[in-house]
């Protein structure tokens, strides 16, 4: 029979920590390991590449699998788990081991998953971590966003899962808490959020704690609030639900204050300039679309912020660019006041480099997990406040928050008086706190500093009272430090002089002035360590209280940031400050597109104007062989658009710019793989998506759209689309539309607000040359089989394509491509296969399909309608 195995009592208390944490891997801290036993051993050493070796149990069949990372590297081996998905909780020893009775007391302080990241190191400095929680209340769909690195908490309530999908889309959390038992369609919900944002963990929680009055009640205790109306949000149940959901799992994870998260701000859709997902990574904003780099994304290009919140603000703000005319002309101003003083911009630039990342500083003094060395950056960051303050008045800018910016001077001298420059990164090991601060600590210091010359000192004293020449100080282990005197000297010994120990030669004695400086030396080293890390955690708990004015301080180093940057982008690239206003129109003067025009040599980037408005240029239709530069000018409008609603200037000589509520693109053919629909279908939903949200006030960009099927299917959609889009609501929506159908070029005919635009092509010999440049009226050509022989097609297989075209052009096809005349196509050499066999014209295939007793006389009607449809297109 087998026996249980026998534990020791240290496993027993293993076991007993992780049957509470059953979802994680659990880091048990022994000495300065961090162990892993039995499953989550063999897991997490197959997933770290470390040894796995086993450790014997009382009983030594019962062999426990084991494996260990030292804890000093601990962070880089989380981030191995936590990014494969797992969750770690680590338990830490919580009292001295010295002064343990039995087994060392061991709590979990904190569990990591992907959304509850705060380690620096693991931090991406340039983008928020959000951690999300989801709740669905009767009608309504809830969202709650939290980065525990800045405190930064958001909120926001849908009736429909489409804005909840554009708002996950957005803002990209690593992390979505949702109810263990979720209805079927929210079930389908998460599986399509997992296939469509790669990086996203779902963990579900009991449901209990998104429950109304439960998520209520967390909320206002968190807060210690009365109610919720003071954050705007007191009637948003789903939301509430979400919030309070993730405040709680919060609480279950994280042994610490959580006081840095100190409001909940409504996640405000209502004010911003709308841009849905597929047209945010169709224009690029923050990663290309292949590769998904930050490199060639627009906010690659405009970033030229010098600290971590400068480039967060600057992702959030292309993100959410603005609808309000005035908060946008607000932020122009700024950027102006700073684009005309290179000087101040400049020395802004030096005083932002020496600023740390406040947010994140904060966030882990209130979380307790700062260390010295992030108090010392703290400082030197405090530090710079005053002259940040003193140049941005002298460059004219963010006046009023100049005057109310708290410099915080009182926890910047605090920490210049208490905390080392060269302070380690480790709090247990004593060199954190300055010379001067402390009284009792610096007398610990000079003990252990002058140990040796205080015994010299003492024994000379010694020497000179008893006039014992050769009286020396020694010491043993087993009583310490002792007055040495020859046998010849005893007589002169005086009466405090305690007797220990009698040698052949000599006597050892004590004093109790000797004594109580042993113990002064061998408890030194001790104390001073526990001294130093209470005076340590007691700086970071006052600094913890001030979070608040931190946060105010670093949001106001991120605006700076934001504004100096864009100030440096606009110098940089010759950008010009727009013309914002609430008019219908969008007049840009020789626009480029931002990234593009980077990566060509100076100057050869085409400019090109463009003119939208509602009266007389609403639907732009473009026409151009492939290469010309029709995508490039269609998003460059909608870049340029948005960037000056962020408050950027922009790539032109000149815009006037009404401002819009939303940008929706359909652009190239991208197929999206990650969703296994096809491109028609994606297509089609982007096309949707506008024809249902578009207003008078938005702005559209399309291109090729009705390319993924037949000809005629793809014409007559492309062709409704911008005839609904001329029309919509009686008054149409403001469109871009490049096309290689030449066909609809004919609408301009039908509608005075339609007009033809062609991008201009040189031929020359037999090749042509693109001009890039944008001009009235439409073109038929589209010189296909050209672009073709520049992109490299085999110039026998151009040729073929010549021979074809031109049979195609003398009429031999219908535009179905469809022989007209039965027999084989003629070509040069006659020996080859024919292309396409005889067959009869549509229209009379169709006919020969039609069993007319079975057609009541409306389909016979419609037949008739149809077959005459498709005599015409022969
Ligand atoms: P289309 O959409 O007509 O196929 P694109 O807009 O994709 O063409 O442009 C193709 C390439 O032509 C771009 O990658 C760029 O290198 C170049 N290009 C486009 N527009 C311009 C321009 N205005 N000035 C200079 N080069 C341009």
């Amino acid at each position: 029979m087998n026996n249980p195995p026998k534990l020791t009592p240290m496993l027993q208390q293993y076991l007993e920590i992780k049957s509470q944490h059953q979802d994680a891997i659990l880091f048990y801290r022994l000495g300065d390991f961090y162990e892993m036993f039995f499953e989550d051993a063999v897991t997490a050493s197959k997933v770290l590449g470390i040894t796995l070796t086993s450790r014997s149990g009382k009983d030594d069949k019962n062999k426990v699998p084991l494996c260990g990372i030292p804890y000093h590297a601990a962070a880089s081996y989380l981030a191995k788990l936590v990014k494969a998905g797992f969750r770690v909780a680590i338990c830490e020893q919580v009292e001295d081991p010295k002064e343990a009775k039995g087994v060392v007391k061991r709590e979990v302080v904190r569990i990591i998953t992907p959304g509850l990241i705060t380690e620096d190191h693991l931090l991406d400095d340039k983008t928020n971590r959000y951690l999300a929680a989801f709740c669905h209340h009767k009608t309504k769909y809830g969202l709650s966003l939290i980065d525990i690195s800045t405190g930064e908490f958001l909120l926001a309530e849908h009736d429909s899962l489409e804005k909840i999908y554009d708002d996950l889309h957005r803002m990209t959390p690593s992390e979505l808490l949702v109810a263990d038992s979720s209805s079927a369609e929210d079930e389908k919900f998460f599986k399509e959020l997992t296939t469509t944002l790669s990086e996203l963990c779902i963990t579900r929680r009991d449901e209990n704690i998104f429950r109304l009055e439960n998520a209520r009640q967390t909320m206002l205790d968190h807060f210690q609030v009365a109610n919720l109306a003071g954050f705007g949000c007191d009637e948003m149940t789903a939301a509430i639900g979400a919030a309070g959901g993730l405040i709680q799992y919060l609480h279950e994870t994280q042994k610490a204050d959580l006081s840095h998260i100190e409001r909940i701000v409504p996640l405000d859709t209502a004010g911003i300039l709308m841009i849905d997902d597929s047209s945010r990574r169709n224009l690029e904003l923050t990663q290309t679309i292949i590769g998904a780099k930050r490199e060639g994304s627009l906010l690659a290009t405009l970033d030229f912020t010098r600290t971590p919140m400068g480039a967060r603000l600057l992702k959030r703000n292309i993100l959410l660019p603005l609808r309000d005319v005035n908060e946008i002309n607000i932020r122009l101003d700024s950027v102006a006041q700073l684009y005309h003083a290179p000087a101040a911009n400049e020395s802004l630039r030096e005083i932002l480099d020496q600023i740390y990342d406040l947010e994140r500083l904060n966030s882990r003094v209130v979380l307790g997990s700062a260390n010295a060395r992030d108090l010392h950056a703290l400082a030197l960051s405090l530090a710079r406040l005053p002259a940040l303050k003193e140049q941005a008045i002298a460059a004219g800018i963010m006046t009023e928050h100049c005057k109310n910016l708290d410099e915080l001077t009182e926890i910047k001298e605090l920490l210049e008086q208490s905390i080392r420059d060269d302070a380690p990164i480790t709090l247990r090991e004593g060199g954190l706190i300055k010379d001067g601060y402390h009284q009792e600590l610096d007398e610990l210091k000079t003990i252990l500093r002058d140990g040796k010359s205080l015994i010299l000192d003492l024994e000379n004293r010694e020497r000179e009272k008893t006039g014992i020449a050769k009286l020396k100080i020694g010491f043993n282990k087993v009583f310490g430090y002792y007055l040495e005197v020859s046998h010849a000297q005893t007589a002169n010994v005086p009466d405090y002089f305690i007797r220990k120990q009698t040698l052949v030669n000599a006597e050892r004695f004590i004093t109790p002035e000797l004594k109580e400086f042993e113990n002064k030396v061998s408890g030194a080293q001790e104390k001073r360590l526990d001294l130093e890390y209470q005076l340590f955690t007691e700086i970071r708990r006052q600094v913890a209280a001030q979070s608040p004015r931190i946060i105010q301080a670093a949001n106001f180093v991120a605006w700076l940031d934001f504004f100096r940057g864009l100030a440096e982008a606009a110098r940089k690239f010759h950008y010009v400050h727009p013309v914002i206003n609430n008019s219908e129109e969008i007049a840009i003067k020789e626009g480029r597109h931002p990234v593009i025009e980077q990566a060509l040599p100076p100057g050869k980037f085409v400019p090109n104007d463009i003119h939208l408005d509602q009266t007389s240029d609403e639907v732009l239709i473009i026409t151009g062989p492939n290469m010309a530069g029709k995508s490039t000018v269609l998003r460059q409008t909608a870049l340029i658009v948005l960037m000056a609603q962020m408050g950027s200037f922009v790539p032109a000589s000149s815009a006037e710019i009404g401002v819009v509520d939303r940008i929706f693109t359909r652009v190239g053919a991208m197929d999206d793989l990650r969703k296994a629909q096809s491109t028609f279908m994606v297509e089609m939903n982007e096309t949707a998506n506008i024809l249902n949200n578009a207003t008078s006030k938005s702005l559209v960009i399309l291109d090729e759209i009705g390319r993924g099927t037949s000809t005629f299917d793809g014409l007559s959609i492309a062709w409704a689309v911008t005839e609904e889009l001329t029309n919509k609501d009686g008054k149409g929506v403001k469109t871009i539309f490049a096309t290689h159908y030449h066909e609809i070029t004919e609408l301009a005919l039908t509608c005075e607000r339609i007009k033809n635009y062609n991008i201009g092509v040189r031929e020359w010999n037999d090749t042509i040359i693109f001009l890039h440049k944008l001009l009235p009226g439409a073109t038929n050509r589209s010189y296909g089989i050209q672009v073709a022989a520049l992109a490299g097609v085999p110039p026998h297989v151009v040729k073929r394509a010549k021979e074809i075209l031109h049979n195609i052009e003398k009429g031999e096809f219908t535009k179905t491509g469809m022989p007209r005349i039965a027999g084989p196509i003629k070509r040069d050499q006659p020996s080859q296969l024919t292309l396409f066999s005889g067959s009869e014209s549509p229209a009379l295939k169709r006919l020969a399909e039609i069993h007319p007793d079975r057609l009541s006389p409306l389909e016979a009607l419609n037949m008739l309608y149809e077959l005459k449809a498709l005599h015409e297109m022969e």
